[in-house]
């Protein structure tokens, strides 16, 4: 009996959506759903009422699946990238409810950073090796003709690689641009920067996109200064950032040709989680 209370209270505690696909609704709502079907049935209802009763359950649809991606996203922010990988591991349906609401968000951006660097790379030559990591959906290896290793926690497609992105099977030195685009997430995030070092080529670009408010110290984000002299310590050079976007910043690095350690210890800022907000 003790061991089913402490379970219950470990399983509260570590929370996580009901698995409720196809539709996204929790179990206990399975007769609501049918409820409705009977509704839009002429014979049973008018169509007007069905027509409001089916905009009621889009609209609870929608809160569902915004309240699951929110719980997931603020999962992957407080998490290590191996954590996160278990996380997926176990139930692989969560990774989708994470994209629905992710593409949901970014819906509402006028502009998306993966766009920007997309257009980056096709303004440079295309036989550059890419590694894309926590590459989502791969927008940017079907937008580009270069070659990218595309990287996630989880793979529904064959191109991408399925793995944590602090240890990647990519080969040392094998890449000549590196992008993290909104993709720092877990705790844990200078090791996927380290991994980006090992596989990029002396001179190899490293590009960083984040949400703005993340590097906004005066709102509780990192100092973007420290976050780039932590980055420069590891072996960088800091070629440009680019605050100009509401939305996003981005840091675009080079690996140096030569790679010296002074031995001490890299500070790195903690960067605090995108929390998105209810819609
Ligand atoms: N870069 C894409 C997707 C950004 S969403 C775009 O701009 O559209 C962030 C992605 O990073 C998610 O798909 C998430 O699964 C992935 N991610 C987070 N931590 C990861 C890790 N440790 N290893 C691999 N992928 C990770």
């Amino acid at each position: 009996m003790k061991e089913e209370q402490s379970r219950k209270r470990r399983r509260g505690k570590n929370k996580k959506p009901q698995k409720t696909q196809p539709s996204l609704l929790p179990k206990h709502s399975t007769k609501l759903h049918k409820k409705t079907h009977q509704q839009k049935n002429p014979a049973h209802q008018s169509s007007s009422s069905s027509l409001k009763s089916s905009s009621f359950l889009d609209k609870m649809k929608a809160r569902l699946a915004g309240g699951h991606f929110r719980m997931i996203n603020e999962k992957l922010y407080t998490c290590t990238g191996k954590e996160a990988l278990d996380y997926f591991k176990e139930d692989p349906e969560f990774f989708d409810m994470y994209h629905t609401g992710y593409q949901e968000q970014m819906s509402h951006w006028p502009e998306l950073p993966v766009n920007i660097i997309i257009k980056w790379l096709k303004e440079r030559s295309s036989s550059l090796i890419v590694a894309d990591f926590g590459c989502g959906d791969a927008r940017l290896a079907k937008n580009v003709k270069n070659k990218v290793f595309s990287i996630d926690l989880v793979s529904n497609d064959p191109s991408v690689i399925s793995c944590d992105m602090s240890n990647t099977p990519l080969r040392p030195s094998s890449v000549d641009v590196a992008v993290f685009c909104l993709s720092l997430m877990g705790t844990n995030y200078a090791s996927y920067l380290k991994e980006a070092c090992r596989v990029l080529k002396p001179s190899g670009w490293l590009l960083i996109a984040e949400v703005k408010s993340r590097f906004d110290p005066n709102n509780g984000g990192a100092d973007p200064n420290m976050f780039s002299k932590a980055v420069c310590e590891m072996g960088f050079t800091s070629a440009l950032k680019d605050f100009s976007n509401k939305m996003f910043v981005l840091l675009y690095f080079k690996k140096k040709e030569n790679q010296s350690s002074n031995g001490r210890e890299i500070e790195w800022p903690e960067l605090k989680p995108c929390i998105y907000k209810r819609r």
